[in-house]
């Protein structure tokens, strides 16, 4: 499609954005508030980290209560049907609010909104939905909304004609010590059953020294764990050359950020097995704050049905890496995706997954069943298998994983972590946090440990992993 323009955070939105901060101040007596609800990935945590951003130069505090907000903007998935069934059951919910309060401006912005269908439905169905916005023109929120105060008309705007990168966008991170860091948008992998590369359209990587820049000023306000996300991060390719003239890619990009001095992790999502090179093992091997933690989903153990899914790996590739993963780093802990009951999966097909899993060994798995995206290649393959069947293929996957969980947690009893104190425990006086592979666990601490990393010993207690503090 269209060519990729790279942009500065655009002065007029700046203008935009003191322009409403202005209106806001005479129309209400004290700061207007803001409710932002994030569907799905953390692509999209991510992204409403920019739209408050942006609310809180307008002069925008926030709420979590619909009834209270002057503004509500649900940031929506299009991933799974289920996500959007709940937007739409969200979105009806609010006419009441808007009867009881005209003035509540009410926007819908994401992955859903891009979809002509969808945008349709809510112009005709959805009378008292103000903005729908695309993910391709978030950045001109501060415009749209400057134009909704000052005009009568709603406001649609999906635009996908030029791919932008813009860059300074203002950001309010929801968290103070773990943190999200996008290096690349979009996907061209287009595998069959995703509607994701027609929602957010083709793959743009950020410039490298912008990606260091905003690494480095996370470290120094406090972060700990940054995890660099993208819908296909291990594609990331900068679109300048370092001083030298050379290639950044992904692993290049890694050491990078390795080399920023700081006590911090550096975890990285969602990587696709077709460019998971050697060289993304050395340098996760070679560098200390990369988490040893590979999330990489093989979706089918079939290669007759990746084919189908257009993944370009064949399970005896999947396997060949995973090998060459556990070699280089013996404690890598894996995490994979995988849909079940894919149009034209036979149940020897799904044997084939399953006996993957028995093979690896993950240490978890983020399991699904097909559902069908109207607009992508699979949602016109024939089905013949019953939602009922898959059901009971899907129950199958589960207990063989809840049995290799249950071997793979026996195994670490005894050992020392390093955790990153990341929540509250579920029992009083317990807190909870992450080894760098990823592992959840409860030791007995208190709230001042937030956000520290911590040193433990696991044992058994009462028939459950746990952790206490050495
Ligand atoms: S790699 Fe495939 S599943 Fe992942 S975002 Fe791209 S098209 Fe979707």
């Amino acid at each position: 499609m269209n060519e990729v323009v790279f942009n500065r955070y655009p002065k007029e939105q700046n203008e935009y954005s003191a322009l409403v901060k202005e209106i806001n101040k005479q129309k209400f007596k004290t700061e207007p508030l803001a409710m932002v609800v994030t569907y799905g990935c953390q692509q999209n945590v991510s992204d409403s980290e920019r739209i408050k951003g942006m609310l809180l130069q307008m002069g925008f505090d926030f709420t979590e209560d619909a009834e209270a907000a002057d503004l509500i903007i649900f940031n929506t998935c299009a991933v799974r049907e289920h996500a959007e069934d709940r937007v739409f059951g969200n979105v009806g919910a609010l006419k009441h609010y808007k009867r009881r309060n005209p003035n509540k401006i009410i926007g819908i912005c994401g992955c859903m909104a891009q979809q002509e269908i969808v945008k349709e439905r809510i112009r005709k169905s959805y009378p008292y939905v103000d903005l729908l916005f695309g993910t391709h023109v978030q950045y001109r929120l501060p415009e749209f909304l400057y134009r909704l105060y000052t005009g009568n008309e709603r406001i649609f705007e999906t635009s996908m004609e030029q791919s932008v990168v813009v860059e300074d966008v203002p950001i309010k991170r929801d968290g103070t010590f773990k943190g999200w860091l996008p290096i690349m948008y979009g996907c061209n992998n287009f595998c069959t059953y995703c509607i994701v590369p027609y929602v957010r359209g083709r793959e743009r990587s950020r410039d490298y020294t912008e990606i260091l820049k905003e690494a480095r000023q996370m470290v120094k306000d406090g972060f700990k764990d940054i995890t660099l996300l993208g819908q296909n991060v291990n594609s990331y390719r900068s679109p300048v050359l370092s001083d030298s003239g050379e290639e950044i890619d992904f692993p290049r990009l890694l050491r990078m950020i390795n080399d920023i001095p700081g006590d911090f992790r550096i975890r990285f999502m969602t990587s696709h097995p077709k460019d998971c090179s050697e060289q993304l093992l050395l340098a996760m091997r070679d560098c200390e704050k990369v988490a040893k933690h590979l999330h990489l989903p093989f979706q089918c153990g079939s290669t007759r049905v990746l084919e189908k899914m257009n993944r370009r790996y064949t399970r005896e590739g999947y396997l060949k890496l995973i090998k060459t993963a556990k070699e280089l780093m013996p404690n890598l802990s894996i995490t994979s995706d995988i849909i079940v009951g894919f149009p034209g999966e036979t149940y020897e097909d799904f044997l084939q997954t399953l006996s993957l899993v028995k093979e690896v060994k993950f240490s978890a798995l983020f399991t699904f069943i097909f559902s069908s995206r109207p607009g992508t290649p699979a949602a016109q393959m024939e089905d013949p298998i019953s939602r009922e069947e898959k059901g009971k293929w899907f129950r199958e996957l589960l207990k063989v994983q809840e049995d290799i969980s249950k071997e793979n947690e026996t195994k670490l009893v005894g050992k020392t972590f390093r955790l990153l104190c990341d929540d509250y425990g579920r029992k009083e006086g317990y807190m909870a946090g992450h080894t760098d592979t990823n592992i959840c666990l409860e030791f007995e601490g208190d709230s001042s440990l937030l956000g520290t990393f911590v040193v433990v010993e696991t044992e058994y207690v009462d028939n459950c992993l746990t952790a206490k503090l050495i």
